[in-house]
């Protein structure tokens, strides 16, 4: 006879039962009911109004979002999903990722395993934690020795999001190499070489996330090249194998020291420019500059669908001013990843500034994040990165 499970359960309302039923694996705090006693970070048995069980889920106190699925059965042993869940996530990378030894191993929800983030630089592994589900202690005892066995790295990093343990209400943690000793190496994608310092940097150090959008633009782009949100020269390195010049723009002096070191590794010469992109473009529009490809990858300006209609305006402008200065035949690499501007939106964003900058304009490319962060159908939040590759014929 099957036993009943000993999780404490919670029962979500109609709404948010038919949210999971549609194979999403959220539940809001206004979708839960009772909840008292039920300890931060809990596996619960969640069930429909009418008290059918819809599956095992991870329980924030904390967070509007309350609850994260993991399965829709019943969860035996929480440590051996982990364990068998990482392994997956290793073994899908297998497949999928290519000529890098930097990506992104466990993608949160994408690989199942909610408020869990891991990369890997060549031999160092960056964590990032989420939930309060993920920060217990047994958990990430069991994350942490499963990594070790998958990849024997020199060492892992956690690097943490301050503001996200304040809204997840967890203890203070500093960034910090959590095992071994190494806090910094080299890591190489597409045959570009990178420096990688473990507890610098945004995000876990690089924006992976763009590594095969960068081997295509390299394939489109020629003559005089612009990067612009240049970072630590993910696109301009990648540029510059077929660009005889390539400047990048950044309001980042550090990383535009990265990005000086990385060009060395290299043997490329770029030229860095430290500085507002906005003002920037404005002034070289302004002065008649031209160029030949164009890199526009800001940061995501719309942080909530509340600040979505500024943001808008301002990646139009941007893209308004790249495409005013691209010559004929030239190339225009543009890229949100904001998750609240959909692509129909950041579409119809640039059709306007085409418009606007009386260009016309042919779609080479429409991508979205590489591989290693696996978007799950049924999750649109999973899906964040847009990225347009476009010829300006006229
Ligand atoms: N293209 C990069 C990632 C860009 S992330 C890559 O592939 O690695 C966004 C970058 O925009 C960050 O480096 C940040 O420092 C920079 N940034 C943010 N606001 C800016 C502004 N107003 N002007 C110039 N750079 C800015």
């Amino acid at each position: 006879m099957p036993k009943k499970s000993a999780l404490p359960e919670l029962t979500v309302s109609s709404r948010g039962a038919a949210r999971l039923k549609n194979g999403h694996v959220w539940v809001y705090r206004s979708d839960i009911g009772r909840s008292d006693g039920i300890a931060p970070g809990s596996l619960v048995a969640v069930a429909d109004p009418k008290g059918k069980p819809l599956g095992t889920a991870l329980y924030s106190t904390a967070s509007q979002i309350a609850v994260r699925m993991l399965s829709p059965g019943s969860v035996e042993d929480f440590t051996d999903l982990l364990k068998d869940r990482i392994r997956r996530a290793v073994a899908y990378r297998e497949r999928v990722v290519r000529d890098t030894d930097a990506y992104r191993v466990v993608f949160g929800e994408g690989d199942f395993l909610p408020g869990l983030i891991v990369d890997r630089y060549n031999d160092i592994l960056s964590l990032q934690i989420l939930t309060q589900a993920m920060d217990a202690d047994g958990v990430r005892g069991t994350v942490i020795s499963s990594l070790q066995e998958n990849f024997s790295p020199a060492s892992i990093v956690e690097r943490v999001d301050t503001r996200v343990r304040e809204l997840e209400q967890l203890p203070p943690r500093d960034s910090a190499v959590i095992e071994g000793t190494k806090s910094s190496t080299i890591f190489t994608m597409n045959e570009v070489r990178f420096q990688y310092s473990a507890l610098e940097g945004q995000k876990t150090g690089a924006f992976l996330d763009q590594r095969e959008n960068y081997a295509v633009a390299e394939q489109y782009a020629h003559g005089e090249a612009l990067d612009v949100f240049c970072y630590q020269g993910g696109f301009a390195l990648h540029l510059a194998r077929r660009c005889p010049h390539v400047t990048g723009v950044d309001s980042s002096r550090p990383a535009l020291e990265v990005a000086d070191q990385n060009a060395a590794l290299n043997a490329r010469e770029i030229d860095w420019i430290e500085g507002n992109a906005f003002d920037l473009l404005k002034d070289y529009s302004a002065a008649g500059r031209q160029y030949d490809t164009i890199v526009v990858d800001p940061p995501a300006f719309a942080k909530s669908r509340k600040n979505l209609e500024t943001a808008m305006r301002g990646y139009k402008e941007l893209n308004l001013r790249a495409l005013k200065m691209l010559r004929a035949e030239g190339t225009l690499v543009t890229c949100s990843c904001s998750y609240h501007v959909s692509q129909a939106d950041f579409l119809a964003m640039l059709s306007q500034a085409a418009i606007d900058a009386h260009r016309t304009v042919r779609v080479l490319e429409l991508r979205g994040q590489a591989k290693d962060h696996p978007v799950l159908l049924n999750v649109p939040e999973t899906a964040y990165l847009k990225a347009a590759i476009v010829y300006v014929s006229g």
